[in-house]
């Protein structure tokens, strides 16, 4: 990892890592946990944080800092501590899977082999399936000893209440726009005018902020513009085939993004201009369609170009186009 998190690099949340310290200091870490909070906030980063510092080899007693250089500190930054593991959901499924939490279970009975404990990060617990979950109950209603049990959830209503209440609860809060720029900055080399146009489309989620930097946001901001100024304007083939350029997996979810941020652009200078009439209530329904369609298009699987298509040719209509 090029930025591994620690207690000291994180930003925001010190009131839940200073939680953290004070029970590692005394030695008594918990055995389970529930890290709740807005997706993107640092709830993976302060749980890898907080296993580096309990599997750290030269840890001062007393203290709750990682030193970032014996040799468990770095196998955890590079993600391969024998006694760390991660669950997360796998690529070609829809769901964390029971054999996953089997596995896992297995996993935190065993002695640890280079340190005090056995730890297991699950992001996101909301995502297991029920016999995933089912299974996963029997390892918190007895942890073994040396086993640490962190689940992560931007949506810890979906967890069996019984998950919930078996486990420490820790609430994260959402960043403010300096946290998350400052954070952003730190993990990427982008403009700090690219920085700053991110997070505004992020959501306050800082691998958002990140993945819309590394994609070249300054670039596709550009051309996205350029098109989205033509819509109304250029025939129904030129439409279809702007259409088609932002439909590709990797475009759509940038342009989705941006195009979100516009729409609210339009609506607020559509507000200021008729005070709340009729045309902003045109722009209102064509967004708030607009996002559901959206929306659907990257849950199921419909056809991205088609969507892109039958918004862009509203839009057009919108701005008085005859087809
Ligand atoms: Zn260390």
């Amino acid at each position: 990892m090029a930025f591994f998190p620690t207690f000291e690099t994180i930003i925001g949340h010190d009131s839940n890592i200073s939680g953290m310290c004070a029970a590692i200091k005394v030695g008594k870490p918990g055995h389970s946990h529930l890290f709740h909070g807005p997706k993107g906030v640092g709830k993976a980063a302060t749980a890898l944080a907080f296993a580096q510092v309990l599997l750290c080899k030269d840890r001062e007693e007393g203290s709750a800092k990682s030193c970032g250089v014996c040799s468990s500190c770095k196998k955890i930054e590079g993600g391969q501590h024998p006694d760390f593991t991660l669950v997360e959901m796998l690529e070609d499924k829809t769901r964390i899977t029971v054999e996953q939490i089997r596995e896992l279970s297995a996993f935190l009975s065993l002695t640890p082999m280079e340190s005090q404990w056995k730890i297991a990060l699950i992001d996101d617990g909301a995502q297991m399936n029920i016999s995933a979950s089912n299974a996963l109950l029997k390892t918190l209603e007895e942890p073994p000893d040396q086993s640490i049990l962190i689940i992560n959830s931007s949506r810890p209503g979906l967890l069996l209440p019984t998950i919930r209440s078996r486990c420490t609860k820790t609430r994260f809060s959402g960043l403010r726009d300096e946290e998350l720029f400052e954070i952003v900055g730190k993990i990427v080399k982008s403009s700090s005018e690219d920085i700053k146009q991110a997070v505004a489309m992020s959501g306050g989620d800082v691998a958002q902020a990140v993945g819309l930097c590394e994609s070249g946001l300054g670039e596709e901001r550009q051309r996205f513009l350029r098109d989205i100024e033509e819509i109304g304007s250029v025939n129904l083939s030129r439409t279809c085939s702007i259409a088609e350029y932002w439909s590709t997996a990797a475009r759509f979810a940038t342009m989705l993004l941006l195009l979100k941020a516009w729409f609210q652009e339009q609506i607020r200078g559509s507000v200021e201009s008729d005070g709340g009439g009729e045309s902003t209530r045109n722009w209102l329904s064509l967004v708030q369609w607009a996002d559901d369609i959206m929306r659907q298009a990257m849950v199921v699987n419909l056809n991205r170009r088609l969507v892109l298509e039958s918004v862009f040719i509203k839009l057009a209509r919108l701005r008085g186009a005859k087809f």
